[in-house]
């Protein structure tokens, strides 16, 4: 199985449980949720398209995951959106390798391969999360552009595990702007219903944009 490679990188987990993890990431190519707000436009946009995204098998991801991160952190799969490929045997080299593997996406397909952790972040701009993968789910990151998205995200997690965490994420631009309406929501969604935490990428503040 080969798999459209749009980059890989040695460095941190920036959100949810994992926050903080040492995390070696790797984007793969190919997205139909045409998110407005989409902050990996590169991996689908046809205006973004890179010169060259590099086509690899399984295995060569997974040796050079463990070259570049020899100190064995977790591997996350993520996108653009990666649901899309058959992860198996991704997942299964990762594994041969020690490798625990992380899963990021919008849940648009079933999951193939046996995954550590599943982070499902439901788009409302195209398909809603397969029911399959809500149930798989680890933890949920509903992206907050407006303050609709919160009761339109939640109102796609029927069959969620009763422990997985719910975080709310105000969208990049609303946050760096410090949009009261949407931090007020997310606030106020939060001391509502114990179930929802506030959340941030906090992978953004190390970065100049
Ligand atoms: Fe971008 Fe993710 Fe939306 Fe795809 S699902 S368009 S990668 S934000």
């Amino acid at each position: 199985m080969k798999y459209p490679v749009y980059e890989r990188f040695y460095t941190w987990q920036g959100e949810g449980l994992h926050l903080g993890r040492a995390a070696y990431f790797v984007r793969l190519y190919g997205c139909p949720q045409a998110c407005p707000w989409c902050d990996s436009a590169g991996t689908w946009h046809p205006a973004y398209r890179p010169a060259g995204v590099t086509v690899l098998d399984a295995g060569e991801i997974a040796r050079t995951a463990a070259q570049d991160s020899p100190e064995g952190a977790i591997v996350v799969i993520t996108g653009g959106e990666p649901i899309l490929f058959d992860l198996e045997p991704l997942v299964n080299a990762l594994h041969d390798l020690g490798r625990r593997v992380h899963l990021e996406t919008s849940g648009i397909a079933s999951l193939r391969g046996n995954l550590d952790w599943v982070t499902l972040s439901p788009k409302p701009f195209g398909q809603w999360p397969e029911p399959s993968v809500v149930a798989r789910a680890d933890e949920v990151k509903l992206i907050v552009h407006d303050p609709g998205d919160i009761a339109a995200g939640l109102a796609t997690l029927d069959g969620l595990r009763s422990d997985a965490v719910v975080w709310l994420h105000p969208e990049w631009s609303r946050a760096r702007e410090r949009d009261a309406g949407v931090l007020n929501a997310i606030t106020g969604a939060v001391k509502a219903n114990p179930r929802l935490r506030a959340g941030y990428q906090m992978h953004k503040l190390y970065r100049a944009d």
